[in-house]
């Protein structure tokens, strides 16, 4: 199997041409489909596996067949990751893919002013990559409203057990809709990790690599 059978719109087979990716990952082949269709998915997976791109390709390519825009002070998807640095990674990589699309990515992180992210907010934004801390911030002063995101992705979620970000987690996602599409990948599945999946996860399709 190739991108291509995979249903991808030209705008997206185009940047994965430039990033020479030619045919999917195992937990790519595995999770784009039942993502395309809306699916929940639990992602049992290691990074170097691809998972960044087997979440991120089938996120655009709704959001593509969406033909929407962000309100203002919203995102339409938000994707949660334990460090800055690897927030950072993820929005780079969403830019890569989303490179010929008229998409817009949004980094949240802590460490640095607020100002320009409030302005970055102020626009609405079609994919952010946030840390849970910052997000926190900018929710309870009312620069960033939920309830209109119907995606969610938890990246690395052992990783923000570590750190001490399942109550923020909780928090955030209880500000969501209800009806939305959960993406949750984790490593390993330590028992509060295991809880929190079950408690956010609807039906999911489970891929393990
Ligand atoms: P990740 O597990 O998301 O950190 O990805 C690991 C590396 O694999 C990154 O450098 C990606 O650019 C690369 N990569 C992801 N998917 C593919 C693919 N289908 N073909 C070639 N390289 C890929």
């Amino acid at each position: 199997t190739n991108f291509a059978d995979l249903g991808f719109a030209e705008v997206i087979l185009r940047a994965l041409a430039q990033e020479d990716y030619v045919t999917p990952t195992p937990i790519q082949a595995q999770a784009i489909p039942p993502l395309l269709q809306g699916r929940d998915l639990l992602g049992i997976a290691q990074t170097g596996t691809g998972k960044t791109a087997a979440f991120a390709l089938p996120i655009l390519q709704r959001l593509l067949d969406e033909r929407s825009r962000p309100a203002p002070n919203t995102a339409r998807v938000l994707v949660l990751a334990p460090t800055r640095e690897l927030a950072a990674q993820i929005a780079d990589s969403f830019r890569a893919y989303a490179r010929f699309a008229r998409i817009s990515v949004g980094v949240i992180v802590g460490g640095v002013a607020h100002g320009p992210q409030i302005r970055m907010l102020a626009g609405g934004v079609d994919v952010l990559v946030a840390t849970p801390g910052r997000l926190l911030d900018h929710v309870a002063s009312n620069h960033l409203r939920l309830d209109s995101t119907r995606t969610i992705v938890l990246d690395e979620a052992d990783h923000m057990l570590d750190l001490g970000f399942v109550v923020p987690i909780r928090k955030i996602v209880s500000r969501l809709p209800k009806d939305r599409q959960n993406l949750f990948f984790s490593a390993t599945m330590p028992k509060e990790i295991a809880s929190l999946a079950d408690d956010m996860l609807r039906d999911p399709v489970t891929v393990r690599v």
